[in-house]
This record gives C-alpha cells, structure tokens and sequence, in this order.
C-alpha cells in the first residue's frame, strides 16, 4: 500500500512520487494510532490539534452513527436541520458572537472572515503580524508570514496587505508603540487585523504576551476598524483558556474556529461575528456545496458537549506542568535554542532546521507520532494523554539529544 500512496497520492507539501514513504495507519484508537506492520504509536499531534478527546471515541462515534441513521447530507441552501442549528446555538454561547457561518474548513472560514469584514466595511486591506499562519487558500495565504509562508511562490497573485512584526514573548513597550504606529499609518485603508490570539501556530508555534492583542483591540476600536480572531488552533482549551482571546480579555468581532471543532472526527469549521457585523454584512457571498453538514454538525455538538463534562482545564495544566518538567533536560542539549510550554502545547526549538525523517525515526523507536517541521520538534497531545505524556517527552528529550549527531 505504501508503494501505491507514493506513486498517486498527494499528501500535505510534498511532491509526488513522494522522497518520504508515509506510514500507513491502520487504526487509531485513544491515544495511539497502530500502524499496518503492527507497531503502536504514542499520538502527540492530536491530528494537528483536531482530536482532543482521543481517537475512536464512542461518544462520538455514536453521534455519528445516530446522524447517519436520519441523513448525511442535505444542501443548506433554502434548507435547513437540528444538528447544524443545534451546534450554531452552542458557538454562539460559547463565544457570545452570536451569528454562525458553519464552513467546511479552516482555510475556507478565514476567507469567510475576511469577506465578512470587506463587505462590512467597503475595504480590502487587512493588517497582520509577522509569523502568522492562516491557512492555504489564496484569501488565507496572502496573510501568512511572507518570509516563511508561500508568498515567494504565488507573489503576482496575493494581495499585499500590511504586516507588523512578530510580536514579542514579553511585554515590550516599544513593540506597543509599534502596533499603535502601523496601525494609526494604515487605518484608513484597513478592514479589519487579523491574528491568530497568543499562540502562532503553524508559522512557528511562538508565544506573545496578550497585552499585544488587548492593544490591537484598543486600536481596532479607536479607528474603526475589525478584530479577526483566528481561534482555528487555539479554540476549545488548547492553550489553558477555552479560547485564546480569554488571555487578553479581549472579544473579537469576527472569530474563526475549526480543527478540535468536531473532535477531530470530520472537516469543518466556523466563523462566528457579532450583530453589528452581520448587520453591515447583509448577504454574505459564500455558499460551499457541503456547508453545516450534518454529519460534521452531529459530532461537532458531540465533541462541545463532552469537553464541556471533561476537567479539560486540569487536564490542560497538568499536561502543562508535565511538558516543563519532561522537556527541562532538553533545554539543556547544545542544538536546542528554547524550549516553551504552553497550556498543552510544547515545542522545542532548534538552532538548525531539522531532519524530519531521522527525527522521525527517532520518536518512532520510543512508540510516539511526531510531526517536526523546519526548526521544531513539537507536541500538542490530545487532552486525554495521561500518563502516555512521559513517553512523548521522553521521545522529545531522546530526538534534542540526537541533533548535531551523525
Ligand atoms: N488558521 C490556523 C491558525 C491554522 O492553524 C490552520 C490550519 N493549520 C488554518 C487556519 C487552516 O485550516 P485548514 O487546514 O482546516 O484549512
């Protein structure tokens, strides 16, 4: 099988045929996925963030089967069901942005997002922060890091907006003058700042102090501008709050929530705003073929309800404090540059980018999935790792002693 996914399958940012065979699965289950040849890996990817509950849940394989039992899918154009309404109506408490536009991806509600605010305010430019991540659509694209992002690649074709710098771990208060400058030069101009709240994800899993989104806040407000929160990655407890904005105090106008949304189970996602936003928006021109499906909805209200009944902010601090003490040593190994923890997210960053494949092979032979990138060995275990954490750590520690190795 390996043979034939390398000669016809696509798989994300790579090429085809493949230089890396990927590892076939063939079941996953709690918090370990078994491969076809037998071995049993420790997951410390949730999926990339999605399956915080574990895999196989009966819970939410229950939902599932019952929704299919009714209907997988009908068009939500002119038609519309209980689970879609049900779990629109538990965003909305959840996150007191009460409109609901249910998309069928990440990349798909950041554009919505950013529809949302060009159509409510007449203008197109948005303002980012270096080191963001937003997803892989064009809309999405163009406010990624455009160092690290693909901006080199599709440059004639993305839109230019305006980037801040990254914003800083601590509180700098020249970094605050810097936001209030580039947002006071920009202002008329702008739509809407969009962000990713505290933690940026894919551009590099760093860390910012909240009183940089507070500040955005401020300033969105003082010149009328939106605040586009991307809770895609840190939505639903991730990063020890239930979304990422309840660092800062601070509540967008548009929110984006997708990955852990349904547990893991089925593409979908969400992007929320408030009544004055959906009011200036009118008809919101988006309208995909599979939107609010069923299927998606059932577990998502699932997957809600059972982080609701689970201790997930225990669970979150004790992942964090087992993540500080099980990657202390590898703070310490000469190719390591930092090691950060936060909530149940822990990353070590190199000096030198890394090779994935031996790293890989590494974690591997202590029985845990790791998905390096660039210059980060990274773990975001799903909430109901236990004591399986020590065997990533220990994983982790095992590849940050390895690097600078033959
Ligand atoms: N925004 C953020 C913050 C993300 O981390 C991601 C996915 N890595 C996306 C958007 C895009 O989501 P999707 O991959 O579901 O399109």
């Amino acid at each position: 099988m390996a043979d034939s996914d390398r000669e016809h399958v696509w798989h994300p940012y790579a090429a085809v045929p493949s230089p890396t065979p990927a590892h076939v699965v063939s079941r996953a289950e709690g918090v370990r996925l078994t491969l076809a040849d037998g071995r049993e890996l420790v997951d410390g990817m949730s999926s990339w963030w999605a399956a915080v509950h574990g895999y196989n849940h009966p819970r939410l394989n229950r939902a599932l089967r019952d929704q299919l039992e009714d209907m997988a899918h009908v068009m939500f154009g002119g038609l519309t069901h209980e689970p879609a309404v049900r779990l629109a109506r538990t965003l909305a408490t959840m996150t007191g942005l009460p409109k609901v536009f249910l998309a069928d991806s990440g990349s798909v509600a950041v554009e919505v997002a950013i529809k949302m605010a060009f159509q409510f305010t007449g203008r197109s430019r948005l303002l980012t922060v270096r080191g963001g991540y937003h997803g892989d659509t064009f809309g999405a694209m163009a406010v990624c890091d455009p160092v690290g992002g693909m901006h080199h690649l599709f440059s004639g074709a993305l839109p230019r907006h305006v980037f801040a710098d990254r914003p800083p771990a601590v509180l700098d208060g020249g970094y605050l003058a810097h936001l209030d400058e580039t947002v006071a030069r920009h202002a008329c101009e702008l739509a809407a700042i969009i962000v990713e709240p505290v933690v940026q994800g894919a551009g590099g899993m760093h860390f910012y102090h909240p009183a940089y989104l507070r500040r955005l806040r401020e300033l969105a407000d003082e010149y009328g501008v939106l605040l586009i929160a991307d809770e895609i990655a840190t939505g639903f407890g991730r990063t020890g709050e239930l979304f990422g904005c309840d660092h800062a105090g601070v509540r967008p106008d548009i929110m984006c929530l997708g990955k852990a949304l349904t547990g893991g189970y089925m593409s979908m996602a969400a992007t929320l705003c408030t009544e004055r936003v959906a009011k200036g928006v009118g008809v919101l021109m988006h309208g995909p073929t599979f939107m609010g499906n069923p299927l998606a909805a059932a577990v998502a209200s699932a997957s809600l309800e059972l982080l609701g009944e689970r201790p997930w902010r225990e669970e979150v601090k004790r992942i964090e404090a087992g993540l500080a003490e099980g990657l202390a040593e590898a703070a310490r190994a000469p190719g390591v540059r930092e090691v950060r923890v936060l909530g149940a997210i822990g990353v070590i960053e190199t000096h030198e980018p890394v090779d994935v494949s031996k790293i890989q092979d590494i974690v591997i032979g202590h029985g845990v999935w790791l998905r390096p990138f660039n210059r980060l060995i990274y773990t975001m275990p799903p909430y109901s790792i236990g004591d399986d954490l020590e065997t990533i750590t220990t994983a982790m520690t095992a590849a940050a002693r390895s690097l600078g190795s033959a």
